[in-house]
């Protein structure tokens, strides 16, 4: 799998004239190598020419949690004294065009660029993203796996078996990470807890606000689950339940909001550019009157990154294709008093969406 990756990846430099290709922090490294960098001040970088195999640098201390794939790439440790940015500069040689990995401590990219003065460099998700983005059968069943985790926990809070009223959304909120921890999931990501007029805010940070009868929660969480080749795939779901009877206004908007997203999912077949899903529900809540409340895009491009290409926007041409794989999320935001916004993993199929999460899709009422 990862000879594979690299393969397409080599032949994808030929076409743009890259050289070498310099991947540290973040997603790209794991996705084709299957070794993840800490995130810390030390220097981990695989560097792939073009035509010679790769090397992975790496601290001599962080040496033994990679699992060494000889087929893929050579370990080159580094001791405490050593210069791994001369390290690196001996593997690039000759090269004249680099693409280093987006995520590189920018650190890295000023030294590489003061001793390779006349090396051009260029971000590596040209390469990269165009593979990533594309999801293949086995990573499909790894988004699917992790989706039905998160889908457990939604059931759960649906069917009012996390407590919500007197509790804090902060309380709320460390019980749906306990709960994705328990389903599966290695990693939190995230967990929004936003009750009442909270919810009027995306990315509401769940506190210490006390929920109450008679309000909207809205929680939108995820994590990441183990999945092919060891790398973990990311779940994202958001759903709301209201505490008693909802007001009319509420269940108005969630109807509209519940068919903008239907028509968005139905929508997302091969051949349809980006912009049109999101188009395709944005005109729908616009006619409902709602087009000021519908703050965000519609979604994002998700696998091992919780937020990765294709995005679901306004101005992004790029057609769908089978395998892509995102997020369908649009919201109604009324500030100062409530908010919705639902929220399924879907990937793009010939003629039919393949809707990844299955949690019901109404707006589910608990006795309060
Ligand atoms: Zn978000
Ligand atoms: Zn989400
Ligand atoms: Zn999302």
């Amino acid at each position: 799998m990862f000879c594979q990756r690299m393969d397409r990846v080599r032949a994808l430099m030929v076409g743009e004239g890259v050289d070498v290709l310099l991947l540290s922090v973040g997603a790209d490294l794991p996705y084709f190598c299957g070794y993840e960098a800490m995130p810390l001040e030390r220097l981990t970088m695989l560097v792939v020419p073009r035509e010679d195999h790769a090397r992975l640098i790496v601290p001599r201390l962080e040496a033994p949690r990679v699992v060494e794939r000889p087929d893929v790439f050579e370990i080159l440790t580094w001791d405490e004294t050593d210069d791994p940015i001369e390290l690196a500069r001996g593997l690039i040689g000759a090269a004249s065009v680099a693409a280093i990995g987006d995520h590189t401590w920018a650190g890295f990219l000023v030294d590489l660029m003061g001793v390779l003065p006349s090396v051009e460099f260029r971000r590596a998700s040209e390469l990269t993203s165009p593979l990533r983005q594309i999801k293949d059968a086995a990573e499909v069943e790894s988004l699917r796996a992790a989706a039905a985790a998160a889908d457990r926990v939604a059931a759960a809070l649906q069917a009012g078996d996390i407590p919500l009223v007197g509790r804090t959304e902060a309380q709320v909120s460390a019980e749906l990470g306990r709960r994705l921890l328990a389903e599966g999931h290695q990693r939190v990501n995230f967990a929004i807890v936003a009750a009442g007029a909270n919810a009027a805010s995306p990315h509401h940070e769940p506190g210490e606000r006390v929920i109450r009868p008679g309000e909207v929660v809205l929680c939108d969480f995820g994590g990441t689950l183990a999945g092919t080749g060891g790398v973990g795939y990311c779940s994202d779901i958001t759903r709301c339940v209201h505490l008693g009877d909802p007001p009319p206004e509420l269940t108005d908007a969630y109807e509209v909001l519940f068919e903008a997203q239907a028509a968005q999912v139905a929508a997302s077949v091969a051949g349809q550019p980006c912009q049109e899903v999101d188009r395709v529900g944005r005109a729908m809540i616009t006619e409902a009157g709602f087009g000021d409340n519908f703050i965000h895009r519609t979604g994002h491009g998700i696998g091992t990154e919780a937020h990765e290409d294709p995005y679901i926007v306004e101005g992004n041409l790029r057609e769908l294709r089978p395998g892509h794989a995102f997020s369908i999320e649009p919201g109604i935001y009324l500030p100062g008093r409530w908010g919705l916004r639902l929220e399924d993993i879907v990937v793009a199929g010939v003629d039919a969406p393949d809707n990844l999460t299955t949690a019901d899709h109404h707006l589910a009422l608990i006795d309060a």
